[in-house]
């Protein structure tokens, strides 16, 4: 293929459009502030987890604490009609002996209930603790969260703004080719993934990095201005200018 030696060099410019979209769409994929996003949502998962264990935790305890309470206060008022039906004078020797045999039977279940209450209570008190760690826990994580997303967005935005930039750029340069050539410089660069043309310097490819041979170099020198040369090893379009060591 031929195409005209000036048009050629605009090929440089396209190239150069290309590898900043190339490494704009790398940076978009790899974004860190992406990454720390989904940590700081993984954080803030796990501490709502641990606030809904430790929520029914303390609803638990507060449910079995009403049920003791409401025990002691069965036994309270049991042990206080015996005590009243004792101190009426109205009761048997008899019956006093076996009323006061069941306050000494209440007053040991009372003092049981009393130590399960104060068992109750410490373990209510490293649930709440816990609870309101998960809470606290959960707020930081999702202020992070917050934080981080607006970074990424900050990135992204700034990511999508340059990107606007170099693809208004391409399509200028683009503007300014021939079909053909431009065809051929797609389809190569679909091909390497990034460009379809790599200026020859100092004898090297640089698209590849790998310098000519002097059979190739030879071939490139003796070749017309006009003619479209490509490179033997990585296949793009070698840009002939007046650093090509030819
Ligand atoms: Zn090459």
């Amino acid at each position: 293929m031929k195409a005209d030696h000036f048009e050629q060099q605009k090929l440089l410019a396209l190239a150069d459009e290309d590898v900043a979209l190339t490494q704009l769409a790398h940076r978009k994929r790899t974004l860190p502030e992406v990454a720390a996003v989904e940590a700081a949502a993984g954080s803030e998962r796990a501490f709502a987890e641990a606030e809904v264990r430790a929520g029914t935790e303390v609803r638990d305890l507060d449910r079995e604490q009403k049920r003791l309470e409401a025990d002691v206060d069965t036994v309270r008022t049991r042990a206080s009609r015996d005590q009243s039906r004792i101190d009426s004078g109205a009761a048997t020797a008899k019956e006093i002996t076996s009323l006061q045999s069941e306050l000494q039977s209440l007053a040991r279940r009372q003092s049981d209930l009393e130590d399960q209450v104060l068992e109750l209570m410490e373990r209510r008190e490293t649930a709440d603790a816990a609870l309101a760690a998960a809470q606290s826990g959960r707020a930081s994580a999702a202020a992070d969260r917050e934080r981080a997303e607006q970074l990424r967005d900050d990135a992204l935005a700034d990511i999508a703004d340059s990107t606007g930039r170099h693809q208004a750029t391409r399509d200028e340069v683009a503007a300014g080719l021939s079909e053909p050539l431009l065809s051929l410089y797609d389809r190569i660069r679909k091909q390497t993934g990034t460009t379809g043309a790599a200026m020859l310097k100092a004898r090297q490819c640089q698209g590849c990095r790998i310098e000519l041979n002097g059979r190739e170099l030879a071939a490139v020198r003796n070749a017309d201005p006009h003619e479209v040369v490509r490179c033997e090893n990585c296949g793009r379009i070698l840009v002939r200018t007046a650093e090509s060591g030819l």
